[in-house]
């Protein structure tokens, strides 16, 4: 017997449908805006549908993620994350896991981040995950190269390069792609082999020539772009490719998101002693404000304090390292705030999964009560008629065979009186294991009511049917419980009035519960302990 009613299977199949649907379009456009993540929530809502939710929330945290506030998106890959958990979307949880990883590292918290990437590495490792993975690798290798481990970061990026190569095309794959590819050539060129950088540029060029229509992260290009420049020495093409990223930057919203590449550009103009370059670098990026992130603000500093001393600017050098310091304090009060935070986020997060996972519980105990019989555990008249209308729809649909039987213990008003009502509630309970076993995909046993039963054969021949029947007819007997005060044996008994027929378009379902009725009727008047099967309609 199915564990769920037929109508909740179809409704799995809508929300996959659903789902499918909405992931398709995401594909097509860029991030959805607020009204499309807002619709995508109240259909969850309208679906009570927990996948559904974990969609919309996702969607939500790439919006709030590209309009950088940072606290709401956390806020949707909490709520999503706990959803993915629950319905088993892997992809999406590791994903999930990898936009907070990334959030982390623009809030400058490295662990955080790194703790993030590495759960949502677990779950690409144990779903063989290899586009999430390679996703994972790149951006773990891109927090190493922030810690100027170019090795450590050039071996991730080749084994993300792997992945992405094994791995199905999908609508970021060239973005992420052409990632890979800037940040293992910048590595190499740490590392002084420019060969296999230059080799990674060309590729690079071949990708831009191959997909014009798509997005490349264009600042990152640029910047390798510049070193492999720098690392042939020409001055003048070096200063032309600075002229265009610093063109990029005064466009670019948010300059914190270009991140370490930001260091790249003051090394270089510093090296090529380009201080006019320079001081306007700093200029744009003053613009902007980089005081979210101080750790990259601080990284800056070093340069920049060199110049100002080299250029005499001595008044600017004293405001800068007095700011310095002021940020340098605010970070650590920052720290021991974002740390009981964490904490506390921690602890929440462990007392709403508990709560969650004691709803859900619940939730299945109602279904539970809802839809079986408590005392023998067959489905009831609820979950009968639910499943009835759906297979009386299909037999008539699709012009197949429908049976109906009505099964009734003899006598039972007297078993009750002789044994009295607990021994005549076993006696209920032994029927209801009978019919418990012979279940299947085609057929349905429920408890009618008192000493009654129904069950629905789908799709089966009558003598099909025929033998089912003649099977519960002798394994109630087999039972052999005494029954004294019979009136048509010495043992308990059943009656069982079956009515099987396609059913036609005129037919409705009651004309089956009224002739399955009719057939029980013969059964019991011809003296019970017996079964009738009706193929024609008929009267009593
Ligand atoms: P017949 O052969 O014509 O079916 O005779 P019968 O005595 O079985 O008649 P009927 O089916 O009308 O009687 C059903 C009896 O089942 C009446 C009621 O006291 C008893 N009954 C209904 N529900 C329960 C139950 O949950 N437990 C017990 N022990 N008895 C029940
Ligand atoms: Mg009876």
């Amino acid at each position: 017997m199915e564990r769920a009613g037929v109508g909740l299977v179809k409704k799995a199949d809508e929300i996959q449908n659903y789902i499918e649907q909405i992931i398709a379009r995401r594909r097509r456009g860029s991030y959805f805006d607020y009204e499309t993540c807002q619709e995508i929530l109240e259909h969850a809502a309208e679906m009570n549908s927990d996948a559904i939710f974990g969609i919309g929330y996702y969607y939500f945290a790439e919006y709030y993620w590209n309009e950088d506030d940072n606290e709401k998106t956390m806020y949707c890959l909490g709520e999503c994350t706990k959803c993915f958990r629950m319905v088993g979307m892997y992809e999406f949880l590791a994903r999930s896991y990898n936009m907070m990883g990334a959030v982390s590292v623009h809030q400058d918290n490295l662990i955080v981040a790194l703790n993030y990437y590495y759960t949502g590495l677990q779950y690409a490792e144990k779903y063989g995950l290899q586009y999430e993975h390679a996703m994972l690798d790149t951006n773990i290798g891109y927090i190493l190269v922030l810690m100027r481990r170019y090795r450590e970061a050039a071996e991730r990026y080749e084994h993300a390069l792997k992945l992405y190569e094994q791995s199905e095309d999908s609508y970021h794959y060239i973005f992420n792609l052409a990632l890979v590819m800037t940040y293992s050539g910048i590595c190499y060129l740490k590392l002084q082999y420019p060969d296999r950088a230059f080799a990674l540029w060309d590729k690079l060029e071949k990708l831009q020539q191959e997909f014009p229509d798509r997005i490349f992260p264009e600042i990152d290009i640029l910047i390798f772009q510049a070193e492999c420049v720098a690392a042939h020495g020409t001055r003048d093409k070096l200063c032309e490719c600075m002229d265009g990223i610093l063109e990029r930057l005064r466009g670019t919203k948010d300059i914190g998101k270009v991140g370490d590449c930001l260091l790249n550009i003051a090394e270089l103009l510093w090296k090529f002693q380009e201080y006019e370059r320079l001081d306007e670098f700093f200029r744009i990026i003053d613009a902007r404000g980089l005081e979210k992130q101080l750790m990259l603000a601080m990284d800056l500093y070093s340069y920049r304090s060199t110049f100002l001393l080299h250029e005499n600017r001595t008044e600017e050098y004293l405001q800068l390292t007095r700011s310095y310091f002021a940020a340098f304090e605010q970070d650590r009060q920052n720290n021991r705030q974002l740390t009981a935070r964490v904490i506390e986020l921690r602890d929440k997060l462990k007392s709403m999964t508990k709560e969650r996972e004691q709803m859900l519980a619940y939730n299945k105990h109602l279904e539970n009560i809802a839809l079986y019989d408590s005392m023998t555990n067959l489905a009831n008249r609820t979950f009968l008629n639910e499943y009835t209308s759906e297979k009386f729809g299909e037999a008539q649909r699709e012009n197949k065979l429908l049976g109906v039987e009505l099964l009734d213990i003899d006598s039972f008003k007297k078993y009750n009186d002789t044994y009295g009502h607990l021994m005549g509630d076993v006696c209920i309970e032994a029927v209801a294991d009978i019919l418990r076993s012979v279940c299947s995909e085609k057929v349905f046993c429920s408890r009618y009511g008192g000493d009654e039963f129904m069950i629905i054969y789908s799709d089966l021949s009558v003598e099909e049917i025929r033998q089912t029947v003649e099977e519960i007819q002798q394994r109630v007997r087999a039972l052999a419980i005494s029954h004294r005060t019979s009136e048509c044996s010495d043992i308990v008994t059943v009656s069982q009035g079956v009515f099987v027929r396609r059913p036609e378009e005129m037919d409705r379902e009651w004309d089956f519960n009224a002739q399955a009725d009719i057939a029980l009727y013969h059964a019991k008047r011809d003296g019970r302990n017996r079964c009738r099967i009706h193929t024609e309609y008929s009267q009593i």
